[in-house]
C-alpha cells in the first residue's frame, strides 16, 4: 500500500477544493463535449472519481483519469450489468487496477430493485457471485470498494461482514437508520448525491453520520441537484451537494468532505 501511495504523490492535482467521488464522465452522454465539462471542473476546482459499470466503461474511466489531473478511476462490474458481463474477468481488471490512477474497485454490489419475470434465483445468484469475486479482488489488491446497493442492504452487508479490514463506501446511500448504524459500526463510509437538495428524506441520516465518515458525489448524469434540475448533471454541481451537507450539519463542510475523500481513497 505504501508503494501505491508514493506513486500517487506526484499525481495529485493540488488545486482541488471539492471532489465528486462518483461520476460517469465515461458515459456516452459526455462524449460530445467532455473537454468543456472538464474545463468547467477545473475552473470550479472540482476533482472527480470516474466510475466504471462494465469492462468497456471501466476502460474508458481509466483513459479519462490518465489524461486529466484531479481525475481518478474506479473499475468494476455494476450488479445490473452482470446480466451482460456474467463472468468477472480478473485478468482484465487486474490490468486496469495496475494503472496508477485507478484507486478502487466499483461500482459493485447488489441491486434487487428490478427483478426479471423469470429466473429470479439465477439472476440474484449471478449478482452475488460476481460481487463476491470483486470484493475478494479488491481485498487482494488492497483497494477501497465503492458499493452500489438497492433493495439489498441486508444481503450486501452479510457478504461484506465475511471479510475483515475492507475499506467500503456505500455510494448514493438510501438505507434506513439501522442500516446506517451498522455501516458505521463496521468502519465504513457513506456518500450522498444531489437528491439531498430536493428532498428532506436524507437530512436525519446526514445528521447522524459523523463528519469524518461522509463523502460528496453527484452520480452524474443522474440526479441533478437544485438549482440545476432539468439540466444534465455534471461533477461541478457537487458544490451544491457540499453546500447542502453543510446546511444540514450547521457548518461549512467543504474542506472536511475533501479530506474524507483523500483519506478514504488514499489520494
Ligand atoms: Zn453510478
Amino acid at each position: 500500500m505504501r508503494i501505491r501511495n508514493q506513486r500517487l504523490d506526484c499525481l495529485i492535482g493540488s488545486n482541488m477544493k471539492y471532489i465528486d467521488i462518483h461520476s460517469h464522465l465515461n458515459f456516452d452522454i459526455y462524449q460530445g463535449d467532455l473537454d468543456f465539462v472538464l474545463e468547467d471542473m477545473k475552473d470550479a476546482e472540482v476533482g472527480s472519481i470516474v466510475v466504471g459499470v462494465s469492462a468497456k466503461t471501466s476502460k474508458r474511466a481509466v483513459e479519462i483519469a490518465e489524461e486529466n489531473d484531479s481525475i481518478y478511476a474506479v473499475v468494476g462490474i455494476h450488479p445490473v450489468y452482470v446480466d451482460e458481463e456474467v463472468n468477472f474477468d480478473r485478468e482484465f481488471y487486474q490490468s486496469l487496477v495496475d494503472r496508477k490512477k485507478v484507486i478502487g474497485v466499483g461500482e459493485i454490489g447488489l441491486d434487487f430493485f428490478r427483478l426479471p419475470e423469470d429466473g429470479v434465483g439465477e439472476y440474484k445468484e449471478n449478482q452475488i457471485r460476481v460481487f463476491r469475486e470483486q470484493v475478494e479482488f479488491a481485498r487482494d489488491n488492497n483497494l477501497p470498494i465503492m458499493i452500489h446497493c438497492r433493495e439489498a442492504y441486508r444481503e450486501t452487508l452479510d457478504i461484506l461482514r465475511e471479510y475483515e479490514d475492507l475499506s467500503v463506501d456505500f455510494h448514493f446511500f438510501a438505507g434506513d437508520r439501522e442500516i446506517l448504524e451498522e455501516i458505521l459500526s463496521l468502519g465504513y463510509y457513506v456518500s450522498f448525491t444531489g437528491v439531498i437538495t430536493f428532498t428532506k428524506d436524507y437530512d436525519e441520516l446526514i445528521e447522524n453520520t459523523p463528519d469524518d465518515r461522509i463523502m460528496s458525489e453527484t452520480d452524474c448524469p443522474y440526479v441533478t441537484p437544485v438549482p440545476h434540475r432539468g439540466e444534465r448533471n455534471e461533477p461541478k454541481f457537487v458544490t451544491e451537494v457540499v453546500k447542502r451537507i453543510g446546511e444540514i450539519k450547521g457548518k461549512n463542510m467543504s474542506s472536511q468532505l475533501l479530506q474524507n475523500a483523500k483519506d478514504f481513497w488514499r489520494i
